[in-house]
C-alpha cells in the first residue's frame, strides 16, 4: 500500500513506530496531488514548501515521543478557511489574491497536534453550490469519473480525500456542502451540531446555518479528527461550552437495541431507484445488527428548501456587503466610492453569488421582510420542531444523502435544479442537529452512494457509534480507478 493510500489511524500508528516518517507521508500525498489533480482539480493551491518544513517538525516530536494521533498527519482545507499565511480565495475572483492574515480557530487548534497542512481545496464560490462548478477557477471532478462533478460545495476537499492526495481534509456545510460531496465520491462526511465547531476564521455565507467538519476515509478517522475541533471558542460566542466526550469511546459500542426513525419524507418519488435499493438494503443492516427501526416522520421537512433559499439569500446579501473593493481584495478603480463598489462587485462576482444577493436583498427589504423573511424563519420553526418531536421516540435517523450519485458536469444549469440538491441535507442545518454521511454502496455504473444519519443536538458520538458499526457490517471498500 502507498503511504498516501493510508487513513489517519493506519499512517499515526506507524509514525509513532518510526516505521514511516511524515516527510514521507507528505511527499507522498504531495506527489500524488502533482499526479492526478491536473485532472481532477480538487487544489487551489499546493503549500509545497510549508507543509515539507510542517512535516520535518513533526518527525522532531515524533522523535521525542511527543506525538499525538495527528502529529505529522497531512490534511487538506477548504479555501474558505483561514490559514496564516497562505492564499483563501473562497473560489472568488474577488479574493483571488487575498491572503489571510489569521488562523481560524480550527487550524489553531488542530495545530496544537501538528499536523501538516497540505494545501487550499476547490468550492462553489462562497461555498454556494452543490457542484463545485460555481468555482471561479474551473469545477472539480469526480475521481470516480472524470466526467461528473464532485459534489459541492466541499468538492476538492471530497475529491482530495477519494483520490488520496490528502489524509483527511475540512469542509464547511450550510445545507450538504459537506455530505453530499462525501457521498458523490465515498468518503465520509460529519456536519456537527451547529455550535459544535467555531466558526472564527470561516468565510462567512449564511452564519446562522454554517458549521465546519471533516471529510475522512473511514469513521474512525472522523472520530480522531473532530475530536480536536468540538467545543467552545471565546471568538465564537454560537459555540456552547457543552463537554466534548471522547469520541473515539462510541467506536466500540454496537447498535444494539438503538432506535433508528425512517422519516418517510425522505423516501419521495424523485428518489433515484438504485440509491432506494442502496439504502434499503442498509436499513436491513442495521436491523442485522439489532437496531430497531421505526418509522417516522418529519411533516415539515418538505418545505426545507423554499426556506433555505430565502434566509440563506438574506445572511447572504448582508455577509457579503463587506466585499466592496476597499476593504478585500479586488478592486476597480471608479469616479465615486459608490461606483468603486459597483465595479468592483460586478467583477468580481459570479453569477450565483449575485443572484443570491439580489434574492436575498429583495426578501429582507421593508416591504417583503413580513411576506418572506419571518414566513421562512417560521417554518424553520417548525423544521426544528419536527426534529425535536422524532428524537422523543428514536436515538437516530436514518436517510439518503442525495437522491441520486454523482450528475454529469454541466447537467444542472438550471439554477433551481441545482437548489434541489439540498432536499435531504438541508433540513438539518435549519435543525441544527448533526449529520453523517456514511459511504453505503455504489451504482452499476460504480459511483459511491452514503447514507445520512442524524442525531439530536451535540449527539455526534451516537452519529460515530452507528456509523462505524455499518462501516465495519458492511465492509465495502471503494476507490477510484483514477490513473496518473
Ligand atoms: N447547496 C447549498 C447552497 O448552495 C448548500 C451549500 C453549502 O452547504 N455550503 O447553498
Amino acid at each position: 500500500m502507498k503511504l498516501n493510500e493510508l487513513t489517519i489511524k493506519e499512517a499515526s500508528e506507524k509514525l509513532a513506530k518510526k516505521e514511516i516518517s511524515s516527510v514521507e507521508l507528505t511527499q507522498a500525498c504531495i506527489d500524488r496531488v502533482k499526479k492526478v489533480d491536473p485532472k481532477l482539480n480538487a487544489f487551489l493551491f499546493l503549500a509545497e514548501q510549508s507543509a515539507m518544513l510542517a512535516a520535518k517538525e513533526a518527525d522532531k516530536q515524533i522523535a521525542n515521543n511527543a506525538n499525538t494521533f495527528l502529529t505529522g498527519i497531512p490534511y487538506a482545507v477548504k479555501d474558505n478557511i483561514l490559514v496564516k499565511g497562505t492564499k483563501t480565495t473562497a473560489a472568488s475572483k474577488i479574493l483571488e489574491n487575498y491572503e489571510s492574515t489569521y488562523d481560524a480557530t480550527v487550524i489553531k487548534r488542530l495545530s496544537q497536534a501538528a499536523p501538516v497542512m497540505l494545501g487550499k481545496t476547490n468550492l462553489d464560490e462562497f461555498a454556494m453550490g452543490a457542484s463545485t462548478e460555481n468555482s471561479a477557477f474551473g469545477p472539480t471532478r469526480n475521481p470516480f469519473d472524470l466526467e461528473r462533478v464532485a459534489g459541492g460545495s466541499s468538492g476538492g476537499s471530497a475529491a482530495a480525500v477519494a483520490a488520496d492526495e490528502a489524509i483527511f481534509a475540512l469542509g464547511s456545510d450550510t445545507a450538504g456542502s459537506i455530505r453530499q460531496p462525501a457521498s458523490f465520491c465515498g468518503v465520509v462526511g460529519l456536519k456537527p451540531t451547529y455550535g459544535r465547531v467555531s466558526r472564527y476564521g470561516l468565510i462567512a455565507m449564511c452564519s446562522s446555518l454554517d458549521q465546519i467538519g471533516v471529510l475522512t476515509k473511514t469513521v474512525e478517522d472522523t472520530a480522531i479528527s473532530f475530536q480536536l475541533l468540538a467545543g467552545q471558542d471565546e471568538f465564537d460566542t454560537t459555540t456552547l461550552p457543552k463537554h466534548v466526550p471522547d469520541y473515539t469511546r462510541s467506536l466500540n459500542l454496537d447498535v444494539r437495541g438503538v432506535k433508528i426513525g425512517i422519516p418517510k419524507e425522505f423516501f419521495i418519488e424523485g428518489l433515484d431507484q438504485e440509491v432506494r435499493n442502496i439504502i434499503q438494503s442498509a436499513i436491513k443492516q442495521f436491523e442485522t445488527l439489532g437496531a430497531e427501526i421505526i418509522e417516522t416522520s418529519l411533516p415539515n421537512v418538505p418545505y426545507s428548501v423554499a426556506a433555505y433559499y430565502i434566509i440563506t439569500p438574506v445572511e447572504i446579501s448582508a455577509n457579503l456587503s463587506r466585499f466592496d473593493g476597499i476593504r478585500y481584495g479586488l478592486s476597480v478603480a471608479g469616479k465615486s466610492l459608490d461606483e468603486v463598489y459597483f465595479k468592483s462587485r460586478s467583477k468580481g462576482f459570479g453569477a450565483e453569488v449575485k443572484r443570491r444577493i439580489m434574492i436575498g436583498s429583495y426578501a429582507s427589504s421593508a416591504g417583503y421582510f413580513d411576506a418572506y423573511y419571518k414566513k421562512a424563519k417560521q417554518i424553520q420553526t417548525l423544521i426544528r420542531d419536527d426534529f425535536t418531536k422524532a428524537f422523543e421516540k428514536v436515538d437516530l435517523l436514518l436517510t439518503p444523502v442525495s437522491p441520486h450519485a454523482a450528475f454529469k458536469i454541466g447537467e444542472k444549469a438550471d439554477p433551481l435544479a441545482m437548489y434541489l440538491e439540498d432536499v435531504f441535507t438541508g433540513p438539518l442545518n435549519l435543525a441544527g442537529v448533526p449529520g453523517l454521511s456514511v459511504p453505503a454502496g455504489a451504482t452499476e455504473s460504480g459511483l459511491p452512494v452514503n447514507l445520512q444519519l442524524v442525531a439530536p443536538h451535540f449527539q455526534e458520538e451516537k452519529l460515530i457509534q452507528a456509523g462505524h458499526a455499518f462501516e465495519q457490517a458492511l465492509g465495502l471498500k471503494l476507490k477510484p480507478r483514477l490513473t496518473g
